[in-house]
């Protein structure tokens, strides 16, 4: 019998695969996967099939094409206030996950230790594993939010060399405030730790709350790899878009490794996502106003049907506190959600190291059109669980 690698051993389809599968049977509402359905702009659709009809089908260079990372600088100087110079400090990438994967296999050694607040998103602890690297984790309070710097400092160890921070963040909604930023960014400078940020979710901010980029701060930049991309914003989760800016040195060796990876990024897609950057700013406005609708309205309705829950600061996700409800675990919760209300949710397992810290959680998705979420929770309100 022939066996895999050792290093997917552990490798098993992740909660919201597997969730999203269920509810395909059933013909539910998805509320599990990360997953938009709203229009992608016009204008780039347009650029997208210019591109195709005009033959812009050959590999480009593996850092992407000079005009779209010209035109990536140029937002990150004015919405991240980074400076980035876009040829030498900057790459497009097969969507934000590809920058992810291209950074863990620059900057990390099997062995090595990285940080990662919890609960996280299940593909930076998974991409980490597969590359043999050691995850410790720093918990981030329920209620509110925030971490204690002491449990940052106790899991430093000789062999920790890096920190991921994902702001906003999915899964639990949290914006990171620029006091925390700062408090990471000393920890980081005196432990001499790379910081990763994933950033996709920069334009999905509720009032009270502020997207900084952690490279935009002190001399944070030298340390620091910012991951962005146009999956979410622009509704093109398919298109396998995302970019990288970071130091010189740093980003001259993740091309080399995405070169080996995936050769390029799609290049008339590439052609395509220049537009992105033409759209007016009241694009994202909306946006934001039409996501805030969508998070008041999840919120009310779990508040309502008993679960506890701190409400997001930014992106499109929640968590919710379901010990109210009666349930043995998490799997029960959102097995029984979907078959009483047809709404799929995530198991809160899929975000914590320990399941058992999951035990009560479940995670929702409010990216989907509003009328569907208001299906969704009228659904859930019906099903009386
Ligand atoms: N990073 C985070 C925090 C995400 O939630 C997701 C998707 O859900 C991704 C990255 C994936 O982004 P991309 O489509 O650019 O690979």
């Amino acid at each position: 019998m022939l066996k895999p690698s050792e290093k997917t051993k552990d490798l098993k389809q992740s909660g919201i695969r597997a969730a999203s599968i269920e509810c395909a049977k059933i013909g539910g509402i998805n509320l599990g996967q990360g997953v938009c359905d709203l229009p992608i702009p016009e204008n780039i659709k347009r650029e997208a099939a210019a591109a195709i009809e005009a033959n812009k089908s050959l590999y480009s260079p593996c850092e992407g094409i000079l005009e779209l990372r010209q035109k990536i600088a140029n937002k990150l100087a004015g919405f991240n206030n980074i400076k980035a110079d876009p040829v030498t400090q900057i790459l497009v990438t097969h969507g934000s996950t590809g920058a992810f994967v291209s950074a863990v296999n620059t900057l990390f050694n099997p062995g090595d230790e990285v940080i990662l607040f919890e609960p996280f998103y299940g593909y930076h602890k998974n991409i980490l594993a597969l590359t043999n690297v050691n995850v410790s984790t720093v918990p981030l309070h329920p209620k509110d939010f925030s971490f204690d710097v002491k449990d940052i400092k106790k899991v430093i160890t000789a062999r920790t060399k890096g920190i991921i921070i994902c702001t906003p963040c999915n899964p639990c909604g949290k914006v990171f405030s620029k006091e925390e930023l700062l408090t990471i960014g000393k920890i980081a400078q005196e432990h001499n730790l790379y910081v990763i940020t994933d950033e996709i979710y920069e334009y999905i901010t509720y009032p009270g709350f502020e997207h900084i980029s952690f490279a935009s701060l002190e001399n944070f930049a030298e340390r620091t790899i910012t991951i962005s991309g146009f999956s979410k914003t622009y509704n093109m989760t398919g298109w396998r878009l995302g970019y990288v800016a970071g130091p010189a040195d740093i980003i001259a060796k993740m091309a080399l490794v995405q070169d080996l990876i995936y050769v390029c990024p799609v290049t008339p897609l590439q052609h395509a996502v220049i537009a992105a950057f033409d759209i007016a700013d009241d694009y994202y406005q909306k946006m934001r106003d039409k996501y805030l609708v969508k998070r008041d309205l999840v919120v009310k309705t779990l508040r309502d049907i008993g679960c506890e829950l701190a409400v997001p600061q930014g992106a499109y996700y929640i968590m919710a506190d379901v010990s109210q409800l009666g349930f043995a675990d998490d799997e029960q919760a959102a097995s029984t959600i979907l078959a009483k209300a047809k709404v799929a949710t995530v198991p809160g397992r899929a975000f914590y190291a320990d399941p058992a810290k999951g035990k009560n959680i479940i995670r929702l998705c409010y990216a989907l059109e509003e009328d569907k979420i208001a299906l969704a929770m009228q659904q859930l309100k019906a099903a009386k669980i």
